[in-house]
């Protein structure tokens, strides 16, 4: 009997094993196709200004819907890619299409926002993402102040060479925030020397700050940090109103969340961009 149940068990953990490298291989032999196949879109979540209310920038967030796969999400796929290299050309597509999006934003008349990009670290350190940008840039006519790219924590843990590539890209004058702040690696010495914007607080942090003295200990520390440091401050995950007050009250200046919007495709964003213009004037004229 022992034996049978020893069995049973090796088959279990065996045919799971195996969905699982199925289901990997399925993912990565559908991604090398996904952009010729038109699959991927990119969604936009506000980020804002917790004082007026406004929209101060737009994260893009992709989405894939695959044909065989249906919609697969980016915490999936992203480290299929990054392992397979395929993320390179996913990379120059966000890019691309965030840029175009922000600029036709922009030409429709809405009132300039940035708009921000997540890079993995394998983009971030590929010797010809400054090139990409500028021909990018250049491409769509985006301004520089109106792109953003995020990078997590993890992909400064080496230091000088973080240092020598934000650098290089801050010389194009576009801002950097580290993303995830608080879940990392991370030490103060190379805050204070990085040429970056912005720290985005992680949402483990975030969302039951109202609840837990500690996460509010914490988040209360990152703000007050950010404000000695002169760096931009988002909040991630903000879901309740209760979340804000307590994030109002320790002086957080962005934030951004389901209590906002979920994030929304091109056409939805522009909505969400332009009643925020409309609710402006609405207090102007009153
Ligand atoms: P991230 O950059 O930290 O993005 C925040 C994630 O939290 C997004 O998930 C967003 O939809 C979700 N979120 C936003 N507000 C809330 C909230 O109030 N509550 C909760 N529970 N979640 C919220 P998403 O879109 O599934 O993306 C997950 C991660 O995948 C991103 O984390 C980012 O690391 C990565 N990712 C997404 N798009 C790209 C991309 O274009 N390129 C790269 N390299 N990575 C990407
Ligand atoms: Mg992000
Ligand atoms: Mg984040
Ligand atoms: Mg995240």
């Amino acid at each position: 009997a022992a034996k049978d149940h020893g069995r049973n068990h090796y088959e279990f953990y065996s045919s799971s094993l195996n969905e699982r490298l199925h289901r990997r291989m399925k993912i990565e032999q559908h991604l090398r196709k996904a952009i010729e196949y038109n699959e991927f879109v990119l969604y936009y979540q506000p980020i804002v200004d917790a004082a007026t209310r406004r929209i101060v920038s737009m994260e893009s967030l992709i989405r894939w819907d695959s044909q065989e796969l249906g919609r697969v999400p980016p915490v999936e796929f992203i480290p299929i890619a990054e392992e397979t290299g395929i993320i390179q050309k996913i990379g120059e597509w966000v890019l691309a299409e965030a840029c175009r999006q922000n600029k036709a934003w922009q030409s429709a008349g809405l009132s300039p926002i940035t708009v921000t990009v997540n890079l993995s670290s394998k983009q971030f350190y590929d010797p010809h993402l400054k090139e990409l940008i500028m021909r990018i840039l250049h491409e769509t006519g985006l301004a520089s102040e109106c792109l953003e790219l995020e990078i997590t924590e993890s992909t400064t843990m080496d230091v000088g060479m973080a240092m020598d590539t934000l650098r290089g890209l801050k010389e194009l004058g576009l801002k950097i925030a580290i993303d995830d702040f608080g879940t990392g690696y991370s030490s103060f010495s190379y805050l204070k020397e990085f040429p970056i914007d912005k720290l985005k607080i992680d949402q483990s942090f975030v969302k039951d700050i109202h609840l837990n003295p500690v996460n509010a200990a914490i988040v209360d520390t990152i703000v007050t940090m950010t404000r000695h440091l002169k760096l931009q401050v988002v909040a991630e995950g903000v879901e309740n109103e209760e979340v804000l007050d307590t994030l109002e009250r320790c002086g957080c200046g962005l934030v951004q969340g389901y209590l906002f919007s979920m994030p929304v495709d091109g056409e939805k964003a522009k909505h969400l961009i332009l009643s925020h213009e409309l609710d402006d004037k609405a207090v102007l004229s009153s």
